[in-house]
């Protein structure tokens, strides 16, 4: 099936209150291409110098997102034009973020990554690196990202008991940013394997990549 009959699909059995990112990495310009033809503007990237690449010759009404591991030196690269970071796991990368915008005077959504999953190569913060964040002083100082919500990835498992067990842990973890930061409204979880759960566990947003663009190298 071709990118666009992927997408309709896929559209059409999302609820509404859920945003699809369309998960672009390692794929060619002129599959991102099909997919804009078709209405997508959200695309997902996990690697910023791929990302700044299609950036530079894509529309310029396309929202880039930044979902992979993020390194610090590499920020400014991104800071002039991504529309929001999913994947913020320390106070230390907040304040580069809040820096290069502060160059370009803009403010970057940015999403907190929780470690949900077992498997230890997976980033983001666990709830004791939370508390410390939240009752933090100098995250206020910050004037120029905005802490827009979570993200978190579960275990690449075929245990669906496992998975909804992790995303109602990254659920309960989002009710509780809530509280500290009062804009807080998206809910990054979800993916090829597992957005269905994700769905039914309060997800508000779903990176979905093999599901439309077919399986990577
Ligand atoms: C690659 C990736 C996705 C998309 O994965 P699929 O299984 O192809 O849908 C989603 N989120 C993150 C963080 C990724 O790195």
């Amino acid at each position: 099936m071709s990118v666009k009959d992927n997408l309709r699909i896929i559209k059409e059995s999302l609820p509404a209150h859920v945003t699809l990112v369309a998960v672009s990495k390692t794929k060619p310009i002129s599959d991102i291409q099909e997919a804009y033809a078709a209405g997508q503007r959200i695309f997902g990237e996990n690697k910023i110098q791929e990302m700044t690449q299609k950036w530079e010759v894509l529309p310029k009404d396309i929202d880039w997102h930044m979902i992979g591991h993020v390194q610090r030196n590499k920020v400014k690269y991104m800071a002039e034009y991504v529309s929001l970071i999913h994947g913020v796991d320390s106070l230390k990368l907040l304040q580069e973020i809040n820096k290069q915008a502060k160059k370009h005077q803009r403010v970057i959504p940015c999403l907190l990554q929780f470690h949900i999953a077992e498997e230890a190569s997976k980033f983001g913060f666990d709830e004791a690196e939370f508390n410390d964040l939240i009752t933090s002083e100098n995250i206020s100082a910050l004037q120029h990202i905005k802490i827009v919500g979570c993200m978190g990835m579960a275990t690449f498992t075929e245990d669906q008991h496992q998975i909804r067990r992790e995303f109602r842990t990254l659920k309960a973890l989002f009710d509780r940013a809530k509280i500290k930061f009062p804009e807080i409204s998206t809910l990054s979880m979800g993916m090829s394997g597992d957005y269905q759960i994700a769905i039914e566990e309060g997800s508000t947003m779903v990176r979905l990549g093999s599901s439309i663009f077919g399986s990577r190298k």
